[in-house]
């Protein structure tokens, strides 16, 4: 098995030699750090997984809506990103190089207290810490703030930014959603599109992207639903994996399994509505392939949160490329923002509570879907003497079967096509493939993680049956032909096991 420095370049290698990702985006100009193309198996995953987040937020009483990307200057005043969205840096004093004066600090420390320091404080750490440019080894500069925004113009000279995240553009149709939802509260949409950050010369290739997509749901809600939310009834006995803001204040990284009525005695969360969503972030990383055993929920340190949050729990996924990477963020962002749009758009941003107008809280759940798309990868790749796969669950795979004919002979030729047909016509994504051996069939569609693959053969036109074989075990069973394409499905759904058929 790789090293773990290196297996970033194993699963880079894969996705650039079987078009899952490439980049940096343009290649044939350079590229430009923080930009990719995802090849036509990457996007054929992207969309899995958008539809399992999708599904799982309409499931769960949340509607989904699509607004613009870029917008006015005024927007991002009244969000505070125009002021508040800033990365720390600091530049060489000599050769210009510029750095992220908080990620230097966090390489030359492992002093986890050093987390959410002021500018002074991070130009001071840099000082005692003795750190140089890594290029030049002159001194480092005074550590300054840069937006991370990204700016346009509309028309001529109309100041506008390209959307730091879509939570803000979902916030301005608040009006809206109360004429949709019949001015009841709560009220939930969410939203999946583009958003952008400018980032100083981003690293760790899909990890930090300066264009991604993003995934925002939002629930507006009243304090007193906050505590008093039916749905907690439902996940009371579920277990979560946590690490609390608590047991990390005692020095320990130990995931727990606690369950969520546990979770709220010990005071891990305030709002059982809060907590909810905490656990709805966790299904819908479950969903996405993740386990108990690659996953952690944890809750931001207080010098970690932001200015405006109550609360704040991460998704954390274990990769071997880069360790635990934060992939989502289950924010408690109270009324700020829809008080601060309020404020300058002097429109109404409130509803009645005893006649009384009240500007709702907002609970919201927010994730870029290329870092569950890189873990997945990571967590999936599997290899052994004789070859390497990647071991999707079926129902995520981005080819779901591949159909063979043992041999490129007319006669098996014209009924693996029909067969090809039937499974595709079905709805399952399906490739052709009759060139080269068997084994170097078997081994292509392993290395992109397809689950089943079907071989028709001499037998197949005396019995009408075919092979089906199973990509983790390798074992292979033979199946009726009029059996297959519901077969297919149900592996692919796993709503039966491979190992059932083999007996
Ligand atoms: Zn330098």
């Amino acid at each position: 098995m790789a090293s773990e420095r290196d297996f970033n370049e194993v699963i880079s290698g894969l996705a650039k030699k079987r078009g899952f990702y490439w980049g940096p985006s343009p290649e044939i100009y350079g590229g430009s750090s923080g930009f990719y193309d995802l090849g036509p198996l990457g996007k054929l995953l992207k969309n899995r997984l958008e539809s399992v987040i999708r599904s799982s937020f309409v499931r769960s009483n949340f509607w989904e809506v699509e607004c613009p990307t870029v917008s006015p200057e005024i927007v991002w005043k009244a969000s505070g990103h125009l002021d508040g969205f800033m990365d720390p840096l600091t530049q060489c004093t000599k050769c210009d190089q510029v750095y992220r004066a908080d990620n230097l600090i966090e390489e030359h420390s492992n002093d986890a207290s050093l987390k959410g320091l002021s500018l002074d404080e991070m130009t001071k750490k840099i000082e005692e810490l003795g750190i140089r440019c890594s290029a030049c080894k002159s001194e480092l500069g005074p550590v300054q703030q840069h937006n991370l925004m990204l700016k346009t113009k509309l028309g001529l000279d109309q100041d506008a930014y390209m959307r730091p995240e879509t939570a803000t553009t979902t916030y301005l149709l608040f009006k809206r959603f109360l004429t949709f939802f019949r001015d009841k509260l709560p009220a939930s949409v969410f939203q999946i599109g583009k958003a952008y950050r400018n980032e100083i010369s981003p690293r760790q290739g899909m990890l930090r992207l300066r264009e991604f997509t993003q995934v925002e749901g939002q629930i507006f809600i009243l304090e007193e639903d906050e505590m008093n939310w039916p749905q907690f009834e439902d996940i009371k006995d579920v277990e979560l994996p946590l690490l609390a803001y608590q047991v990390q204040e005692k020095g320990n990284e130990k995931v727990s399994m606690v369950k969520m009525s546990e979770a709220v005695k010990k005071g891990y969360f305030q709002k059982p509505a809060y907590a909810w969503c905490v656990w709805l972030a966790y299904e819908i990383f479950r969903g996405m392939g993740f386990t108990n055993e690659n996953m952690r929920l944890r809750q931001h340190l207080l010098n970690e949160r932001a200015h405006y949050a109550a609360d704040a729990w991460d998704v954390e996924i274990q990769t071997r490329s880069f360790g635990w990477v934060e992939c989502c963020g289950i924010h408690d962002r109270g009324n700020y923002d829809l008080t601060r749009h309020q404020e300058f758009s002097k429109e109404r941003m409130s509803v009645k509570v005893n006649k009384q107008p009240v500007v709702p809280n907002v609970l919201e759940i927010a994730f870029g879907v290329e870092r569950p798309l890189f873990c997945l990868l990571d967590n999936s790749y599997a290899e052994d003497e004789e070859r390497n796969w990647l071991k999707f669950p079926p129902p995520l795979a981005p080819v779901q079967v591949a159909i063979f004919p043992l041999m490129g002979k007319p006669e098996l030729l014209t009924p693996a096509q029909e067969i090809f047909n039937a499974v595709l016509d079905s709805g399952l994504v399906t490739q052709f493939d009759r060139g080269g051996s068997i084994g170097r069939r078997y081994r292509r569609q392993d290395e992109v993680g397809t689950p089943f693959c079907v071989t028709v053969d001499y037998d197949s036109l005396e019995d009408s049956t075919v092979t089906v074989r199973d990509r983790d075990s390798m074992e292979q069973v033979r199946i009726k032909r009029e059996e297959l394409v519901e077969t297919l499905h149900k592996l692919v759904k796993g709503t039966i096991l491979f190992a059932s058929l083999a007996k």
